[in-house]
């Protein structure tokens, strides 16, 4: 990968390298089915800082894996939406139910990542919660140990959770405040567990950093610490393929954190082929399933962005191992579930039959349900702007509604995050990496695709835009995950592309002025 990572000096001028644009449609022009492939390979996507040009790329043809550079920190000057290490950390552990997420630090860093993801729950309530030190000067000047200790040991007597999880944020790493001898000196009174996770924002320019700390604290202080002998999470009713005399299958889903309910869609299928989840890390989950997570028979990772190094690590520490696994779109949670049962299959032979009977019975029902929707749908082009491995993995779940990917990009992809994607991608689409909202902007206006799914922070520009937008991320509201959640991804996605709104909207964008 080429370093652009040389400083902005201020003179640099926003450059266009440009030779034969990239096929731009004309705002009079209805995209067609014969616009889905950008043929024309450009010199140049869109006029930016120059530093900012290689950051950008379109996979040139099959063999074309270079993706664009990446894993650099943002360019001074050019912004960034990237989060900082830890909010990375924090998306991570949030969704453990049952347990306090102390933020020691100002209350900005509290609130700025207060109910960040959408997580779900079926039971606690405590992680809705929001707590900091509201660390002030006279703390900075003199230290917040003592603050931090005095906190802890009143959220406990208050609320009596099941752990603490206590995050550093920037200014406690710089006042060297001591997180794990206050962690372990509170944890003595208290014999709550309280868990130290040394995130400060600044470590990383990737947020991935706060992903693998979060997943460090897990596993120094939590899993492996469970004494119940049998799994916690018992299912839904339905029966194990175990007798009565053995242990059954068991397996945990990993970087699966229940958004709107994911988890939910996925759980029950697993169940019906008579495997028992053992815990979730870390959506709709309790502290003590996950200190017996080190109990199960395999790991399944589902976000292998922020979890791959759990599963990595549990298999050396407790020789468990992992599968990765998608559970949106039809064609992947059928594959998914089909190597789920593989893994099992020399104990429970029977196990595929049962895989390969849901997998028929759920698509008959999705394909019959979307096919109304997949008819107005076809044909349509796509934006895709998201974090983690939803950027390769929504590709195929969009082809088998007809439509196209003509762009995908991530805020904090990592090289073998970008190498899946040219994998994955088709000749002629757009890759872009850490772009900020005035590249995306543009970019937008240039390719004109009659949707882009992203998160909160690209909605407003998308609805300024007047194109439709669908919600991908933390703050959605529909399960998208598994067989069910696909319908309701059709739904939505056919309700903001069809939607007669777009017609009232930004003249800009359709040209008139
Ligand atoms: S940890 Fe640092 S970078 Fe992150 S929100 Fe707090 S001050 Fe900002």
């Amino acid at each position: 990968m080429k370093n652009s990572s040389k400083k902005f000096n201020g003179s640099e001028s926003l450059k266009s390298t440009a030779k034969e644009p990239l096929k731009e449609l004309k705002s009079s022009e209805s995209p067609q089915n014969d616009d889905l492939i950008i043929t024309e390979v450009p010199d140049s996507i869109i006029k930016t800082l120059e530093s900012r040009i290689d950051h950008m790329c379109v996979k040139k043809d099959e063999g074309d894996e270079r993706g664009p550079s990446c894993n650099m920190a943002s360019v001074p000057g050019a912004v960034t939406q990237r989060s900082c290490v830890y909010g990375g950390a924090r998306v991570v552990l949030m969704p453990i139910t049952d347990a306090i997420h102390l933020v020691h630090g100002p209350i900005g860093c509290a609130s700025c990542t207060w109910d960040i993801r959408g997580s779900r729950s079926s039971g606690e309530e405590l992680y809705k919660k929001g707590f900091s030190t509201n660390l002030q000067e006279k703390d900075i000047v003199f230290g917040g140990e003592k603050k931090l200790f005095d906190t802890i040991i009143e959220l406990n007597g208050i609320y009596n959770p099941a752990a603490i999880f206590v995050y550093s944020t920037c200014v406690v790493g710089l006042i060297g405040d001591d997180l794990k001898s206050v962690a372990r000196e509170a944890e003595e009174i208290t014999k709550c567990r309280i868990i130290p996770v040394q995130s400060e924002g600044f470590r990383s320019f990737n947020k991935s950093l706060g992903h693998q700390l979060a997943c460090d604290a897990m596993l120094d202080h939590l899993i492996g610490t469970g004494e119940l002998e049998k799994p916690e999470k018992l299912g839904l009713g339905q029966k194990s393929l175990a007798s009565t005399q053995e242990k059954g299958p068991t397996l945990n889903i990993v970087g699966e954190f229940n958004v709107a309910g994911d988890l939910w869609a996925i759980q029950p299928l697993i169940e019906k082929m008579g495997i028992t989840v053992q815990s979730a890390i870390t959506g709709d989950s309790c502290v003590e399933e996950i200190a017996n997570a080190h109990r199960a028979d395999l790991n399944i990772v589902q976000c292998q962005k922020s979890s791959n190094y759990l599963a990595r690590q549990m298999e050396e520490k407790y020789g468990i191992p992992h599968l990765k696994v998608n559970f949106f779109g039809i064609e992947d949670t059928g594959k998914s579930l089909l190597s789920i049962a593989d893994f099992f299959q020399d104990q429970y032979p029977e196990i595929r039959e049962i895989a390969e009977k849901i997998i028929e019975t759920e698509i008959k029902k999705v394909r019959s349900e979307i096919s109304h929707y997949k008819t107005r749908l076809t044909g349509k082009r796509v934006a895709v702007y998201v974090g983690g491995n939803k950027a390769w993995s929504l590709i195929s779940a969009f082809e088998e509604l007809g439509m196209k990917v003509i762009m995908t990009g991530t805020q904090n992809g990592l090289p073998e995050d970008y190498h899946r994607i040219m994998e994955t991608v088709s000749e002629g689409t757009l890759v872009v990496d850490d772009a900020n909202s005035m590249e995306l902007a543009k970019l937008l206006k240039k390719y004109h695709p009659d949707l882009i799914v992203s998160g909160a922070k690209e909605k407003y520009m998308a609805h300024k835009l007047g194109i439709p937008f669908c919600d991908f991320n933390h703050d959605r509201i529909s399960s998208f995950a598994s067989f069910n959640g696909f319908i309701n991804f059709a739904k939505e996605v056919d309700r903001a592309v069809s939607s007669p709104v777009w017609k009232l909207t930004s003249k800009y964008y359709q040209g008139i002025v």
